[in-house]
């Protein structure tokens, strides 16, 4: 078996290994950074940018939120049922995060809302292209990479951390496997686990959460996230804790062109297999939320429903509610994608020349179904009398042909696996720190309870940063102690 040395193993390369093993490096200790796939980023390579409060960007863009009232709503949010140091301590961080970044060469766009509702705590990464928008925070990572390799942290691409060695109950090496499957050992004193959950790994995720892909189910699977960190930690007595998943809406099927999701992630009639409302749609923009609404449905199903002169409004003059992520101001394209969506078979999508016939296609109880259209159409000349839907999105269902879409509850990734106390160490089910062990980001976050918050955006790749530093500069300490 081949064998190398560092002080410190950062095991994966997400933003929170990235963040793990530059505060190592910066504090003056070796770092090997293990990463199974060909490249560093993980799920963030995807996102658009991490959380800050209380940043200079901000502050010149008078839209600075407090440490104070961003913790307040937090933990009112989670009814203190999570961590509050862990969580005080990532949010005071988080805007010194946000310049240490700057100081890397991470430029941001600007610190932007996710919907109206929420505040302007995501820090949306400019991108080398120049134009904001999905997978931003790529750049963010490629400039994060460059100042590891420039700090001499040794990245080991296409290289799995497979195993810890625990001696005498203290963390003395790792072993890695690359991808031709021959074992690596490494000696060091504290290892850090960043391998941002099993979002990946469909069998797990249906035993923790009951959840089954490509069925009731459509999240990301970004490959490699399989669980490794959480099996490794397990390994060696960590403690384990509940599984969430950062969930959000999601649509299914083939050729879900932008224009289709343009026109359908808006306010508008959303039933259940049942026929019946059960959301105030004025919500839908709040992902989290409405996926709570639609898991506890017939199937795990919502079925959002328009008609011919909402689409026309949409094409025309413009959604309703726009996204960062969608990054469009109208539906136009919406007539020729939808016929090649149907077309093709996709089963999550209707048109239909009559409600009846759209409610047998979509197998929604079609008498149940008729009566809500009428009401929700009376509504719409009075008042919302089920849910306070605000006026201007109550948009009846009159003009054929008539549309809609399936819904399903998806989710960026899991949340959760290893449980660490505030200083990122890993502990045992008596609360017992395992010496030189050490974890961060998406394995460990359990700040949520129960929903992801989607009022704090940016918040996962946040935690990730911002816990990534603490195990990292932790991880220094305790080295540091060692030879005291
Ligand atoms: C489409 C999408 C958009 C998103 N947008 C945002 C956003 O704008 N803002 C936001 O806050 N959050 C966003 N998120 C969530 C955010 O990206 C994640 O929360 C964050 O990346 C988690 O960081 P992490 O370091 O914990 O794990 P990850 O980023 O998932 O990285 C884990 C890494 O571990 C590696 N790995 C796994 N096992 C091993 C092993 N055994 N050995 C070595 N390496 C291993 C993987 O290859 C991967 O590189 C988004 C997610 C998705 C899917």
């Amino acid at each position: 078996m081949n064998t190398k040395q560092a002080d410190v193993v950062v095991i994966a390369c997400g933003p929170s290994g990235l963040a793990a093993a530059i505060a190592a490096a910066e504090s003056g200790f070796s770092v090997i950074a293990l990463e199974k796939a060909m490249n560093t980023g993980g799920a963030a390579n995807m996102g658009m940018g991490p959380l800050g409060l209380n940043t200079t960007i901000q502050t010149q863009e008078l839209s600075n939120v407090t440490v104070d009232k961003a913790f307040k709503m937090f933990m009112e949010y989670t009814h203190w049922r999570v961590d509050a140091n862990l969580v005080k301590q990532y949010f005071e961080k988080s805007a010194d995060t946000i310049a240490w970044l700057q100081d890397m060469g991470v430029e941001f766009f600007k610190a932007s809302r996710y919907f109206p509702g929420s505040e302007a705590t995501w820090h949306i990464v400019k991108p080398e292209s120049g134009k904001p928008g999905p997978r931003a925070a790529a750049t963010m990572i490629k400039r994060m990479t460059e100042r590891a390799t420039a700090l001499g942290v040794q990245i080991l691409f296409e290289t799995a951390g497979d195993h810890l060695v625990c001696e005498n109950g203290k963390i003395t090496g790792v072993i890695a496997k690359t991808k031709d499957g021959e074992e690596l050992k490494i000696d060091c004193k504290a290892a850090v686990i960043c391998t941002g959950g099993f979002g990946a790994n469909a069998e797990l995720v249906h035993e923790k959460t009951g959840y089954t892909y490509d069925k009731d189910f459509f999240g990301f699977r970004i490959p490699g996230l399989v669980g490794d960190g959480m099996r490794m930690a397990q390994e060696v007595g960590a403690a384990s804790t509940d599984i969430n998943m950062e969930l959000a809406v999601s649509m299914a099927g083939e050729h879900m062109t932008d224009p289709i999701r343009a026109a359908f992630n808006q306010p508008n009639l959303l039933v259940n297999l049942e026929g019946e409302r059960f959301y105030n749609e004025e919500l839908f923009e709040n992902s989290t939320f409405a996926a709570n609404a639609i898991n506890i449905q017939k199937a795990r199903c919502g079925v959002m429903v328009i008609d011919e002169a909402i689409k026309r409004h949409y094409v025309k003059h413009g959604i309703d509610v726009r996204s960062m992520v969608l990054n469009r101001e109208n539906a136009e394209g919406f007539d020729e994608d939808i016929e090649v969506a149907i077309n093709s078979g996709n089963p999550y999508v209707y048109k239909a020349d009559t409600l009846e016939e759209l409610a047998e296609m979509a197998g929604v109880k079609k008498d149940v179904f008729l009566k809500t259209v009428d009401m929700y159409n009376y509504y719409c000349e009075t008042y919302d009398a089920q849910f306070g839907k605000r006026q201007d999105y109550l948009k009846p269902i009159v003009k054929a042909p008539f549309y809609a879409a399936k819904f399903f509850p998806g989710a960026y990734g899991t949340l959760g696996g290893i449980k660490v106390n505030h200083y990122m160490e890993v502990i045992t089910p008596e609360f017992e720190p395992i010496p030189g062990l050490y974890a961060a980001g998406t394995d460990t976050c359990t700040i949520y309870g129960d929903s992801y918050m989607f009022l704090l955006p940016g918040n996962t790749m946040g935690y990730a940063l911002n816990t990534g530093r603490m195990a990292g500069e932790n991880a220094a300490e305790y080295l540091k102690s060692l030879t005291r």
